[in-house]
């Protein structure tokens, strides 16, 4: 019989890179876990209910673009149907589309900002309800240092990354007397398949500018979202948590 402080944790790209992490950190409390992810090729997300297996958990991946409004609300729906309720949602599914203003078109904003920040928006309207009424949750909103700082071929991905921190803190003041906790990581420079395609001459820039000298690694990003959703950070909602190496300041 599972016992019902056992949280149910949805993390939307959970397949691999940070969300993974975040997958593997929560699996350690031995919480249920449902990923979400949108690459027909679910490898990526196997590998990951893979490392899952064994733990002694309930995991189980969707293939749902986060984007949907209408397909995010089904997928939210038929999870409170399973577990009966949703203790704590990472918004983590972002991708990139980077080239200059002059260059980007239309598409390229649109994806971004949809995958990125809509997104962000669809699953926190799914859960909110339910949370409200339990009168418990834990969101956190992966955003991201360029949305603090800017950066060169980012227009479209900076502008959603900047949006949802304006969104966590609006929300963190809606919920907070419903004891829901809302906040945001805002990582730097990451070893994942995002950062992996950089050319090299981008990341020695980068690297020249971390005071730390080093990327991070995703583990390191998963250990403060956990963070944020244990008892260990219960004053702290409507913030910002930035982990880049001292990158921003
Ligand atoms: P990643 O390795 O590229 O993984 C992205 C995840 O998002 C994958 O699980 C992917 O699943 C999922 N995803 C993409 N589009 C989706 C969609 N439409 N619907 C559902 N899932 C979708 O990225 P990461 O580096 O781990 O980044 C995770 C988050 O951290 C992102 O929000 C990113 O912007 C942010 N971040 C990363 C860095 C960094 O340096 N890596 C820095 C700052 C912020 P599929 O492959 O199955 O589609």
């Amino acid at each position: 019989m599972e016992d019902s402080s056992t949280r149910t944790v949805v993390i939307t790209g959970g397949s691999r890179g940070i969300g993974r992490c975040i997958a593997l950190k929560f699996s350690d409390e031995k919480a249920n876990i449902v990923l979400v992810h949108y690459d027909p090729d679910e490898s990526a997300a196997q590998e990951t209910l893979d490392l899952l297996d064994g733990k002694g958990i309930q995991a189980e991946s969707h293939k749902v673009d986060v984007s949907s409004f209408s397909h995010v609300d089904k997928l939210f729906a038929q999870i409170v149907d399973s577990y009966g309720k949703v203790d704590v949602l990472v918004n983590n599914a972002g991708i990139t589309r980077d080239t200059l203003l002059m260059r980007m078109e239309e598409k390229d904003w649109d994806a971004v900002v949809n995958v990125n920040l809509k997104s962000v928006f669809n699953c926190t309207h799914a859960v909110i309800r339910p949370m409200i009424k339990r009168r418990s949750g834990w969101i956190v909103n992966i955003s991201s240092v360029v949305g603090q700082i800017g950066n060169i071929g980012q227009a479209n991905y900076s502008a959603s990354k900047a949006g949802i921190m304006g969104f966590t803190k609006t929300v963190a003041r809606e919920v907070a007397s419903r004891g829901i906790r809302v906040n945001a990581v805002a990582p730097g420079f990451i070893e994942t398949d995002m950062t992996a395609s950089l050319p090299e001459k981008v990341r020695e820039k980068f690297l020249e500018q971390i005071p730390l000298g080093r990327m991070g690694k995703p583990e390191e990003v998963a250990e403060v979202v956990y963070w944020l959703c244990s008892e260990g950070s219960s004053y702290l909602t409507g913030q910002v948590i930035h982990v880049n190496g001292g990158l921003y300041m």
